[in-house]
């Protein structure tokens, strides 16, 4: 799955939910999400954040790998 990490909020550009193709992309909070459950790993959303808050699950860095947990807790909550 895809992690949307810090940069996003207050931001939430939206782009990245025009190009889903799976709409797994959700406003939470300050910030929006990927439900892993439904994100295809097809990386259309990465390139279109214009602060650059969408990363590959293994290659997050370090210092956003909170952000997993905030992800994977869509609907729930963290
Ligand atoms: Fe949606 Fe593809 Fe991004 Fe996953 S990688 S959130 S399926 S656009």
């Amino acid at each position: 799955t895809y992690i949307i990490s810090e940069p996003c909020i207050d931001i939430k550009d939206k782009s990245c939910i025009d190009v889903c193709p799976v709409d797994c992309i959700h406003e939470f909070d300050r910030m929006l999400v990927i439900d892993p459950e439904e994100c295809i790993d097809c990386g259309a959303c990465e390139p279109e954040c214009p602060v650059e808050a969408i990363f590959p699950e293994d290659a997050l860095p370090d210092k956003w790998q909170p952000f997993v947990k905030i992800n994977y807790a869509f609907p729930e909550g963290a």
